[in-house]
């Protein structure tokens, strides 16, 4: 079942972009991402869902009823912030009763409800400390819990993770999905990190400039990217992005990359050639080899497990190949980049659109 419907919904500001018609569909009990660079809409779009932000035109629909222009206190919805927003001079404990003495629920099924979400969260004994007296992490979680202990039909988190650091991020992640599994609770994540957007959704979506890029599961959205933008949105390093030129000769289609010549089997073209366009190519799936663009090793950046090479092409262009295995090649070494067809995308120039 849908539980969250947004459709054709439009923010605009004065001056800036906002939210330019986002259509989008989360089904009951689903962990959706909504991933973007910094200011393409997300948290615009997130604050329309909540109620925060006036919706210029569209519909929005929680449980198939519309609640567009409902006050966010008649939603059922539950954010947690960035910045947590936890009361300062409360308890922890008063920190999470606060929404429960809202909905004025009788005290003692109050008291069971923060026992069991505390002990869920394994900060039972923060109870009686203030905000000021707990770490990044700990208020992380004491605003989840806030968050949770009113069981609301749809939950929306806006960066979350992002002040802690990088190991507690971790693991936050980890217990971020098990806690979604837990409570079941339909959940519509905002981050700018392509790493918490594929390691925590069930669904994706990628924004720019106000609109959706592509949506899908985050293996499609990596393997199957719509255009440059995508591509190199999603993976780190970024896909390699080189200029080529197809042309058909005798009814046999060729692609040409700086001084090297490649057939595409797979691709049948009528359109005009030559033809701009632009060849991607993730690291992971550079191969060196005797034949392909010559290159010259400049830079080698080890990460422990894997390695990352930065080669440069005759023609200035950069190329990075990531290898489990430590290279034998040193700084200046030459080599060739082998082109093959089967583990290669190619883009549009003109629109970045992806065509093969
Ligand atoms: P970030 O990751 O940096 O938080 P975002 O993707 O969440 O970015 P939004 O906060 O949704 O982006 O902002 C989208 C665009 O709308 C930006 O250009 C922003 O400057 C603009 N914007 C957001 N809120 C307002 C506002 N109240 N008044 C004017 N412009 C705004």
């Amino acid at each position: 079942m849908e539980k969250l419907v947004l459709q054709d919904v439009v923010r605009v500001f004065k001056k800036n972009v906002g939210v330019l018609g986002v259509s989008l569909e989360v089904k009951e009990g689903e962990f959706f991402v909504i991933l973007g660079p910094s200011g393409c809409g997300k948290t615009t779009t997130l604050r329309m869902i909540a109620g925060l932000e006036t919706v210029d035109s569209g519909h929005i629909f929680l449980d198939e009823r519309e609640i567009t222009n409902f006050p966010p206190k008649l939603r059922n919805i539950s954010m947690v912030f960035q910045n947590y927003a936890l009361y300062p001079f409360m308890t922890v404990k008063d920190n999470i009763l606060f929404p429960l003495k809202i909905l004025k629920m009788p005290k003692s099924e109050m008291e069971q409800k923060v026992e069991e979400i505390g002990k869920t969260l394994g900060i039972l004994e923060l109870m009686d400390r203030k905000p000021g007296e707990i770490s990044g992490g700990q208020k992380q979680r004491v605003a989840l819990a806030r968050s949770l202990v009113r069981e609301p039909s749809l939950f929306l988190m806006d960066e979350p993770l992002s002040n802690l650091d990088a190991k507690l991020r971790g693991q936050m992640r980890v217990e971020l999905k098990r806690l979604q599994r837990e409570f079941n609770t339909t959940t519509v994540y905002v981050t700018h990190d392509q790493v918490e957007a594929t390691t925590l959704a069930d669904r994706a979506c990628l924004m720019n400039g106000g609109k959706i890029v592509q949506m899908g599961n985050p293996n499609d959205l990596y393997t199957l990217p719509v255009n440059t933008f995508s591509a190199t949105f999603l993976g780190d390093p970024a896909m390699n992005m080189i200029p080529g030129e197809i042309t058909v000769k005798d009814g046999k289609t060729y692609l040409k990359l700086e001084d090297f010549t490649v057939e595409m089997p797979d691709i049948h073209t009528e359109r005009e050639t030559p033809r701009d366009v632009m060849v991607g190519m993730r690291p992971e799936d550079v191969q060196l080899g005797d034949d392909g663009i010559a290159v010259e090793l400049n830079l080698i950046q080890n990460l422990g497990k894997s390695i990352y090479e930065y080669f440069k092409t005759q023609h200035g262009d950069n190329i990075v190949r990531q290898d489990v295995v430590s290279s034998r090649l040193a700084l200046g070494d030459r080599s060739m980049v082998v082109i093959d067809p089967k583990s290669i995308y190619l883009f549009e120039t003109n629109t970045g659109s992806l065509i093969y």
